[in-house]
């Protein structure tokens, strides 16, 4: 099994596979549809954005009056969150605050970060796309995510990892194990033993912490 990093996801307007380059032009082209055939009286601001770190994404679709602690909530249910950490948004040139509106910060070609936990921190970078007035009414929607990165296990290098051993590197990356291997690992590691065997999770806190999942869209969170 060769290190699949290609990172693809799916649209959630036609259900087809986009490639991480492709699924922003793609959903740009739905959103532009939907605005156009929008009822007037009812349209309301919505935000288009591009969260990212490394090969992981999430294409956001927020409603522009919403305050930023809506999508930092977000980011922690879907991503991040482990034992409660403190988290911020930032911005080179200025200070972003959770209780700024959405619309107002996330303009199009804006690039800011978050950071979740100040000690072992998680740092995502969110990008403004379009805004478009639409018909909708939740606060976010999400548009795409990547679909779980295929690792393969260090030992075997056919099976696809299950867990990771935050004490044992193999270049430089922490080390995969399979379910079945993961049990020659134990023989050999006491540290995986006692805490450092952790689960492989569609997310870029995967292995730090105490990290072990999302709380939301669960079947794409990548836990075997
Ligand atoms: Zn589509
Ligand atoms: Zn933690
Ligand atoms: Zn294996
Ligand atoms: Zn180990």
């Amino acid at each position: 099994m060769e290190k699949e990093t290609k990172s693809v996801g799916y649209c959630f307007y036609c259900n087809k596979l986009f490639s991480k380059q492709e699924i922003g032009k793609h959903l740009a082209a739905h959103l532009a549809g939907m605005e156009k055939a929008r009822n007037e009286s009812s349209a309301v601001n919505y935000c288009h954005i591009e969260v990212e770190s490394d090969e992981m994404f999430l294409h956001l679709l927020v409603k522009g009056d919403a305050k930023m602690k809506v999508i930092d909530n977000f980011l922690k249910d879907i991503w991040l969150e482990c034992c409660g950490h403190l988290s911020a948004f930032g911005h080179k040139n200025f200070k972003v605050s959770m209780s700024h509106l959405v619309e107002d910060v996330m303009e199009p070609r804006i690039k800011i970060f978050h950071d979740y936990d100040f000690g072992s921190t998680t740092r995502v970078f969110l990008k403004g796309l379009k805004h478009y007035q639409l018909n909708e009414k939740e606060k976010v929607i999400l548009l795409s995510r990547n679909e779980p990165l295929k690792i393969p296990c260090s030992i075997c290098k056919k099976e696809p990892a299950a867990y990771l051993c935050s004490e044992c590197f193999d270049d430089d990356d922490y080390s995969y194990f399979c379910e079945k291997c993961s049990v020659l690992h134990e023989k050999e590691c006491e540290a995986f033993n006692d805490y450092s065997q952790m689960p492989v999770v569609n997310s870029p806190r995967m292995g730090v912490c105490g990290y072990e999942g999302g709380r939301i869209d669960l079947e794409r969170d990548g836990i075997c």
